[in-house]
């Protein structure tokens, strides 16, 4: 039985991409060869490597924009280096939300003075700080769009001159948002778009080549751009897989067609949170994540009956994180709505049988 995969990443794919992507390995469109064992100079992966930038940048609306997707390694925590090695020459601010935030403040602070203009960590990251002052000095800001762990989306963006760097790991693809407010958005591809091993990073060409220091070559941008994002050997399969993804979601009508859905399993779950008194959601209500919904049980020996029934159920990957406890749900683009009111009609016979 296929299970209804909550896990928070590596986490659900949409079940024709995983079909695609099996056959391929086995042999890639009647070629006669595998994705894996071909060269990525051949004309059949340079189509793929072209085709999964263009829909990246498609789909995010930032087509003619001065923008280059590229498919990179070393996943979000590569970038969380690589950005300060780029774009940082004196000082930059950061949003602290949570454990991302804070693992992308240390490996910045190597480069350069690192401000956190907001944190939310005084509440154990349960919301998303609003109203800060951006000061005028800085080489960019640093956002977290989605806090995975903690179950928090930022759902205004601040309004600032200065370049906006954001970490769309857990949300990208999941949302309308006017993506050219940004100036540079990374993402691991293992929460929305394909499996671990590529970073999708979407860059505004003309932020770059401004620091003084020396970039090595695979930690530069305007290297992997000159290269067409092939200046090593790329992670084929994965590069593969997430231009599926992001192929079945331009033919389901792309992202404002998904957060539609995205927004019922959220409000579904979220309902059930509040109605049933055997829960509590983590996270602040206005902060809650569309993607992954924090909840406790409000009577813990409850837990062991509850997780039964999730099991029984073939309820996969809701276990909380360690530093938040509890539950979470994670309602990724693949994950359907019908997985959700699985889950739901759980908590509610919960409830009714307690
Ligand atoms: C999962 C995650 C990361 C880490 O990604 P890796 O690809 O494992 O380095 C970073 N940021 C956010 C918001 C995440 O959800």
């Amino acid at each position: 039985m296929k299970k209804h995969n909550f896990s928070a990443g590596p986490c659900v794919l949409p079940q024709e991409v995983l079909k695609k992507a099996s056959e391929a390995v086995v042999e890639l469109d009647g070629i006669g060869l595998s994705l894996i064992e071909i060269s990525h100079r051949s004309t059949e992966f340079v189509a793929i490597m072209e085709s999964a930038r263009a829909l990246a940048l498609e789909l995010l609306g930032l087509e003619g924009k001065g923008y280059q997707a590229l498919f990179l390694q070393g996943g979000a925590s590569l970038e969380f280096l690589m950005v300060a090695y780029n774009l940082l020459e004196n000082k930059a601010g950061y949003i602290n939300t949570g454990t991302w935030s804070d693992k992308a403040i240390k490996e910045a602070k190597y480069f350069g003075d690192i401000i956190e203009v907001a944190s939310s960590k005084d509440k154990n990251f349960k919301y998303i700080p609003k109203n800060y002052e951006v000061p005028g000095d800085l080489d960019y800001l640093h956002l977290t769009s989605n806090n995975t762990i903690f179950g928090t989306q930022v759902k205004a963006l601040p309004v600032t001159d200065i370049p906006l760097v954001c970490d769309m790991s857990s949300d990208i693809f999941s949302r309308q948002i006017d993506f050219s407010m940004f100036d540079l958005i990374y993402a691991g591809a293992q929460k929305n778009m394909g499996p671990a091993g590529t970073t999708l990073v979407v860059v505004k060409e003309d932020i770059l080549g401004k620091v003084s220091r020396q970039i090595p070559s695979m930690l530069d941008y305007q290297v992997h751009i000159s290269k067409d994002s092939m200046f090593n050997t790329p992670s084929v399969f994965a590069v593969y897989t997430s231009m599926l993804t992001l192929q079945w979601l331009k033919d389901m009508g792309g992202i404002s067609t998904i957060e539609e859905i995205n927004e019922k399993k959220a409000s579904l779950i979220y309902s059930e949170i509040d109605l049933n008194p055997l829960f509590t959601g983590f996270a602040e209500k206005e902060d809650r994540s569309a993607m992954n919904a924090t909840f406790t049980l409000t009577d813990e020996r409850l837990k062991e009956t509850f997780d039964t029934m999730c099991k029984a159920a073939g309820i996969n990957g809701i276990n909380g994180h360690r530093s938040v406890g509890g539950y979470r749900a994670s309602m990724y683009n693949a994950l359907s709505l019908e997985s959700v009111g699985v889950l739901v009609d759980i908590m509610s016979d919960l409830e009714r049988n307690a």
